[in-house]
């Protein structure tokens, strides 16, 4: 998972904006990050940088164009400045979020070079636009695609539509491209999702120059909802917030217990919050953001190895006092590796709190996933080998309860990835 950001504007304007824009991105990635940008008819400039995206390694009052920027997070490979996108291809500079399952059970390496490999050898016979539509009919994986060619920016979404990619234009007839809405900069309007299958040509106009032909459903990755979009980012007409909102209604629904009149509702923050208050909601139990991040704390699952992750567990929460002796339901999103729970429960047991019941508004991670999302090994997984009375006992809580699949579809719909969930991969994703 990567955040990828294009701007094509007619009145020529400072990179700050675009910049700017790419570090609302930032929560999908921040091993490294590069921006290409160029003037009309000049030649193109790349920019690539390790960690956060600052305003200091690019000159910001830099006049341009066009420009495409990528925030990197590993999946198939460990951070690695080199990897770092931008990717520059034969007369092309190319950006990607996804994963291509079917080339990295085969080979080692990124895969984004395999897709410019790809591209590459299309160019030399056909034009840029006849190189992605080969592309898209014969490559089968996860690809959100942006290419600028001259003075034009070429869009380009996989047939399942697994990974997220919007539009929206300016008044002005700019044009920005996003994996996600709260990229976009005010005042842009006319927002729409990029089709599944198919390929934009984005200069003064926008132009479909190709549908590929539907796959039976588009499946959204409900992943990119539980956990890894801005909270602010919007999925159809609804915000990140409502949908995890609904999840926390829809957990709350089937709660087992009767909670106590002592009891209270915390959420592991930052991305549970929503969730926690649907749930509180429901319940009529009090809501209190009682375990806040600490300052410096960066979200722990995309940290490249679990060493980092461990260590940035124990230093990420701050504990409220007022936690002493409560009765305590901590709404999570998700229970991946368990590492930041187990942690965070022997940080409460040391307060000490009463009781601890997890609460989780995604259902059992019992597999990898093969588009994009680093879950990496069954191994890792801690509920992968353990039945949910096992977690509990494993993370030390006193009760612990989660979202069903059904629960989640009511929420999000049927067009969505659970295969994290159900181990049922999409096998038309090897082979198209
Ligand atoms: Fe998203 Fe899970 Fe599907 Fe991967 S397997 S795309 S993380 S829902």
């Amino acid at each position: 998972m990567c955040g990828i950001l294009a701007l094509y504007t007619p009145s020529t304007q400072t990179l700050s904006p675009f910049v700017e824009a790419l570090s609302e991105l930032q929560h999908r990635g921040y091993e490294s990050y590069g921006i290409v940008h160029k003037l009309f008819s000049k030649e193109p400039t790349l920019t690539v940088t390790e960690g956060k995206v600052s305003g200091k390694t690019v000159n910001q009052n830099i006049l341009y164009n066009l420009a495409i920027g990528h925030v990197r997070y590993s999946t198939v490979n460990k951070s690695d400045h080199v990897e770092a996108q931008p990717i520059k291809g034969s007369n092309y500079y190319l950006v990607h979020n996804g994963n291509l399952p079917l080339f990295n059970t085969k080979h080692t390496g990124l895969d984004t070079y395999h897709i410019v490999k790809k591209l590459d050898q299309q160019i030399q016979s056909n034009t840029i636009e006849g190189g992605l539509i080969h592309l898209i009919n014969t490559l089968p994986g996860v690809y959100c695609l942006i290419v600028l060619y001259n003075d034009a920016l070429y869009v380009c979404r996989d047939k399942f539509g697994i990974r997220p990619l919007l539009i929206a234009t300016y008044e002005d007839k700019s044009k920005m491209i996003a994996s996600e809405t709260v990229a976009f900069s005010p005042g842009y309007t006319h927002l729409f999702e990029v089709k599944a299958g198919s390929i934009l040509r984005v200069a003064n106009d926008i132009q479909v120059i190709h549908q590929a032909t539907p796959l039976p459903k588009e499946i959204f990755c409900s992943f990119e909802i539980i956990y890894f979009m801005h909270h602010l980012s919007k999925v159809g007409d609804h915000s990140v917030s409502e949908l995890r909102y609904r999840l926390g209604e829809l957990l709350a629904s089937s709660e087992p217990s009767t909670p106590s009149s002592d009891s209270i509702v915390v959420a592991m923050p930052n991305t549970a919050i929503p969730g926690a208050q649907g749930y509180a909601n429901t319940l009529r139990l009090p809501y209190f953001p009682y375990i806040t991040k600490a300052k410096a704390a960066d979200r722990t699952f995309i940290l490249p190895d679990n060493k980092q992750r461990i260590a940035a567990c124990k230093r990420k929460f701050i504990f409220n006092e007022q936690l002493k002796d409560k009765v305590v339901y901590v709404v999570d999103d998700s229970i991946v590796r368990g590492n930041t729970l187990a942690i965070t429960i022997k940080q409460l047991r040391e307060i000490p709190v009463k009781e601890i019941h997890l609460r989780i508004t995604s259902p059992p991670v019992i597999s990898s996933c093969y588009y994009g999302i680093d879950i990496p090994t069954y191994q890792e997984l801690v509920a992968h080998k353990k039945d949910v009375p096992e977690i509990c006992t494993y993370l030390n809580a006193d009760s612990l309860s989660y979202l069903s699949i059904n629960q989640l579809k009511m929420a999000l719909g049927n067009n969505i990835c659970t295969a994290c969930f159900d181990d049922k991969h999409h096998n038309v994703l090897l082979d198209w």
